[in-house]
């Protein structure tokens, strides 16, 4: 599980800049998909081959005048209780607030591991503004300027020390290190009640399934390994499942950290969605989080018995439009409460699965990039024409295609969006993002 970072502090102290300044690792082109609500408030944040979660708390907090921290909405307080380390930003310009003092009286009572963060530091000559911090008796005071990008990284390093340091490779797509036997992680995402530990327990009561002993359970994670037709899973939770008899139950309320952490964990997402509810915008946002993380990822629309047929119309339109970022993704329609579905369903995720793990080999990437380039040429933009050369794969799960030529930086989206859809098709990548990353030569 990747470890998970908060960022705390009072309003207008730059918790959102230092947000965008750790998280912006991810592609571009992902924010570029029409439809996609992206969700400011939790990212991803990389330091060389470890990846951490970040939370900003900022938006959460009640933002009524003199709302004092106690009083804060349950949800900063949830997203200190779920973070491994807190960063608590000051603002050295401003100087020491009272509202400052009581976050950290907050703190140090929950005993949260914490590293104090002085921002807005850029060009300050001496320590002598950071002195008066050290009241808050929460340690050093680290000086950063997450606007200019100074102590950022330190900052990042420095958190990376005090973190759990990771247990297996992070990346669980390393191409040729991974054994052929390994079991195919699954995670099942979703909102509250869409149905997922009905969908958890219809598998694991399937006669086909063989499940092993549940390993110990760490740090509120569980993993449960089982074999399908010969072939091995793990399921990674989500929900909080424990085992009461022979079924497994959510104990605990829906948390953001947690699905993220097993989305991250995952090779395979099954998105549940309630069809009863419709798609809504916290389904969306999950989406977004899965096609952000790069997981091969299947939609199963659950409770497909409890519409009738307009309702089922109806539905399937809201999908088409507001899951139109995701049509790479299939959409199986289940009822996990009646067992019904789950074959096909089963068949998608293995298909999702292999897609993310194909292998594209670069003369068969370069001949494609050739023909497409030829079927359709990309457009001359000022004095310079794009000239795409040749591609190789520069990862697995999700698939990344590394385009080599010149003035690549000129490619407009649409046209990557066709080089998308020739190489999706070409490969048959259903069920997973692609990544296309240009390096361009003058
Ligand atoms: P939040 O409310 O804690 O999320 O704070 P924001 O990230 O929205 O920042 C509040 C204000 O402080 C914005 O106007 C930022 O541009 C500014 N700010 C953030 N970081 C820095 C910094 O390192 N130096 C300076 N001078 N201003 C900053
Ligand atoms: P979770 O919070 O996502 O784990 O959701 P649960 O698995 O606890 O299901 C929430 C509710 O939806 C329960 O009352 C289930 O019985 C019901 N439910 C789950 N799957 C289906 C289904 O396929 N059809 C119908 N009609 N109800 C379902």
């Amino acid at each position: 599980m990747l470890p998970v970072i908060a960022l705390v502090g009072r309003p207008n102290v730059g918790k959102s800049t230092l947000f965008n300044r750790l998280t912006r690792t991810r592609d571009a082109i992902v924010a570029d998909f029409a439809g996609l609500t992206r969700d400011r408030h939790y990212g991803t944040a990389r330091l060389g081959q470890r990846q951490f979660i970040v939370v900003d708390t900022g938006g959460l907090e009640d933002s009524a005048e003199g709302a004092i921290f106690e009083k804060m909405a349950g949800q900063t307080q949830q997203a200190i209780a779920e973070a491994d380390l807190v960063l608590f930003l000051v603002d050295v310009r401003a100087g020491l607030a009272g509202q400052d003092q009581e976050i950290a009286r907050y703190l140090r009572r929950v005993g949260k591991r914490t590293l104090l963060v002085a921002n807005k530091a850029e060009g300050m000559k001496d320590a002598a503004q950071l002195a008066e911090f050290y009241e808050l008796g929460l340690g050093d005071v680290h000086a950063v300027s997450a606007a200019h990008g100074q102590g950022v990284r330190d900052l990042l390093e420095l958190a990376a020390e005090l973190l759990p340091a990771p247990q297996e490779p992070l990346q669980p797509d390393a191409p040729d290190g991974e054994e052929p036997d390994a079991p195919i992680r699954i995670a099942v995402a979703g909102r509250p009640n869409a149905g997922k530990s009905t969908l958890i327990n219809a598998w694991l009561g399937e006669d086909r399934l063989v499940t092993f002993d549940m390993p110990g359970t760490t740090r509120d994670a569980i993993r449960v390994p089982f074999t399908r037709d010969g072939k091995r899973y793990e399921l990674i939770d989500t929900a909080g499942l424990r085992r009461k008899g022979k079924v497994f139950q959510a104990i605990e309320k829906f948390s953001v950290v947690k699905t993220l952490q097993a989305i991250e964990g995952a090779q395979v997402v099954v998105l549940v969605i309630d069809a009863t509810e419709g798609v809504t915008d916290q389904d969306a946002h999950i989406a977004g989080y899965i096609l952000e993380s790069g997981r091969a990822v299947v939609v199963a629309i659950n409770k497909w018995d409890a519409l009738d047929r307009y309702q089922r119309e109806q539905l399937e339109r809201s999908i088409e439009l507001r899951l139109a970022f995701m049509r790479f993704a299939a959409v199986k329609h289940i009822s996990a409460l009646k067992r019904q579905g789950l074959g096909p369903l089963w068949r998608s995720m293995d298909a999702a699965y292999a897609a993310a793990m194909r292998k594209m080999p670069t003369s068969k990437l370069t001949r494609l990039l050739q023909e497409a380039v030829q079927y359709q040429a990309p457009r001359k933009s000022g004095t310079r024409r794009p000239k795409p050369r040749y591609a190789h794969q520069g990862g697995q799960n999700p698939p990344i295609i590394v385009i080599h030529g010149n003035s690549l930086d000129q490619l407009s989206q649409s046209y990557l969006r066709f080089l998308e859809t020739w190489f999706r098709k070409a490969f048959k990548l259903e069920g997973t993002p692609l990544r296309i990353e240009l390096r361009t030569t003058e």
